[in-house]
């Protein structure tokens, strides 16, 4: 079960399953020590909905947000953290569990990125040269899936490079469970949800 795997400390591991906005984000907080509001609550609810328990979500946070001392996480982001999962906040909000993980569609049109955000959708909201890097540093060198994600970019199809870059890091994959006979349509349909994405991926490599 992938339960079992998810943990404060194998997120670094776990990282390599991300689709590109989530390793973005986890890139980001390694790098700087810290990631800003919108960032924290599209990154947080991602991987509650990987499984990642309440508990491990703040050793997760505190850990992360290194640039911050306990005082300062305390007071400023742990509340943050425990309202996102629907341990306090109003009624509503806590008898749902929390906020849910956002959709691709969500993450493409809402709460567009300003300068310093890491939020968003690399596909549409870096430029060519930013994404060639982050797709690149991804484990993607082959220039025809880097022309093809250019195309898909510019024809606004942001969905379709995303699934472009998966199909490519799973290609060995995918062909054996095809050839098994194991894989279901459901698998074969289009990624329009970040938390689908590192299932697939999950159950694919292990
Ligand atoms: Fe993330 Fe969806 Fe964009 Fe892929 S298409 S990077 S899963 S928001």
């Amino acid at each position: 079960p992938i339960g079992a795997q998810i943990s404060a400390a194998n997120i670094d591991n776990l990282s390599q399953h991300f689709p590109a906005c989530m390793s973005h984000l986890h890139r980001t907080l390694r790098q700087t020590g810290h990631l800003k509001h919108y960032g924290r609550l599209q990154y947080t609810l991602f991987l509650k909905g990987i499984g990642l328990t309440l508990e491990e979500s703040l050793v997760f946070w505190r850990t992360g947000m290194r640039s911050k001392t306990d005082d300062e996480f305390n007071k400023e982001y742990r509340y943050n953290v425990r309202h996102a999962y629907g341990d306090v906040g109003g009624d509503g909000n806590r008898r749902g569990g929390g906020y849910s993980p956002f959709s691709c569609q969500k993450i493409l049109t809402e709460h567009q990125p300003g300068a310093g955000d890491a939020h968003g959708c690399p596909y549409r909201h870096f430029n060519m040269e930013n994404l060639s890097t982050l797709v690149q540093a991804m484990g993607v060198t082959d220039q025809a899936v880097m022309r093809g994600v250019r195309e898909d970019k510019d024809a606004q199809k942001y969905h379709m490079a995303c699934n472009r870059v998966f199909e490519h890091l799973h290609k060995a994959e995918i062909k054996k469970a095809k050839d098994e006979g194991v894989l279901t349509a459901n698998q074969l349909e289009t990624i329009v949800h970040p938390n689908e994405y590192f299932k697939r991926s999950y159950l694919l490599k292990n």
